[in-house]
């Protein structure tokens, strides 16, 4: 036992030094006052007069919030690697994600399909059960109404980009939390600015209110242009939601035609 441990022990300060005094109750104490309540060193002297420190108090550490945890998080790949991220590198990064929950329960990512340097963006919200399985993005009901959707305004799916705003399949086809909508916009982005399409065809709220960060509703951004990143965004509805209602098809139709208007 070497002369400082010596001391400490006999000082009853070793191994690690305990506070004799009554804890404040930190719930009463604002950081302030318990910052100041704490002591700012503790040291004992050896001798020949030489200050020993035993213990020195750490710099006051702040709780991360869940929201200061994801802006660090998006940040980080929004910032970082993924800013100059290529379309390769982007689809490898998407493919070895595990940054929310969901690809915990699905079956693989599901990137994207179609020209990725065409004119016309279509972004869904999220894989369903029949995407989950193929990794390709409307391909079930949906991806057959979308598909004629398309040819109505004579285009084919080879000349379009279709992506979602999620790239794995939430689990029992829930709409996805804000959490994990946050964690994955950021690919999106980048998808977008790789792309840098000349329209952006929103399809459903979840697309929409990711894109254009609002939370208005479908019948409420219907109708006219909205823009993001300098680029027109039409806002329509989800083909899944009109297999459910054709009675809104007539408004999905000229939702479309604003589009192509826009494009001319
Ligand atoms: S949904 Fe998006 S953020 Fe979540 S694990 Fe899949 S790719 Fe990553």
């Amino acid at each position: 036992m070497d002369r400082r441990e010596a001391m400490l022990r006999e000082l009853n300060l070793y191994p690690a030094w305990v506070r004799r005094e009554p804890v404040p109750d930190a719930v009463s104490l604002s950081h302030a006052d318990s910052v100041s309540a704490m002591p700012e060193a503790i040291s004992v002297k050896e001798e020949g007069g030489t200050e020993l420190p035993l213990f020195e108090q750490p710099a006051p550490t702040v709780q991360k919030s869940a929201e200061d945890s994801l802006r660090e998080f998006q940040m980080k790949i929004a910032g970082g690697p993924l800013a100059d991220t290529d379309w390769p590198e982007l689809k490898e990064k998407v493919m070895g994600c595990e940054l929310c929950g969901l690809r915990a329960g699905c079956t693989q990512t599901v990137f994207g399909s179609g020209n990725a340097a065409a004119d016309w963006l279509f972004i869904g919200e999220a894989p369903g059960v029949d995407e989950d399985a193929t990794g390709e993005p409307f391909v079930g009901h949906a991806g057959h109404l979308l598909d004629n959707m398309l040819l109505a305004i004579r285009l084919k799916r080879s000349e379009v980009y279709i992506a979602n705003v999620i790239k794995c399949r939430p689990p029992e086809d829930r709409h996805p939390h804000v959490g994990e909508i946050d964690a994955c916009l950021p690919y999106l982005r980048r998808q977008i600015d790789l792309i840098r399409p000349k329209i952006i065809v929103a399809l459903g709220k979840t697309a929409a209110s990711a894109l254009l960060e609002t939370d208005a509703t479908i019948a409420s951004l219907r109708g006219q242009l909205h823009e993001y990143k300098g680029i027109p965004v039409v806002v329509t509805f989800h083909p899944a939601y009109l297999l459910r209602s054709p009675m809104e098809k007539a408004k999905a139709w000229q939702d479309l035609c604003l589009a192509v208007q826009t494009m001319r």
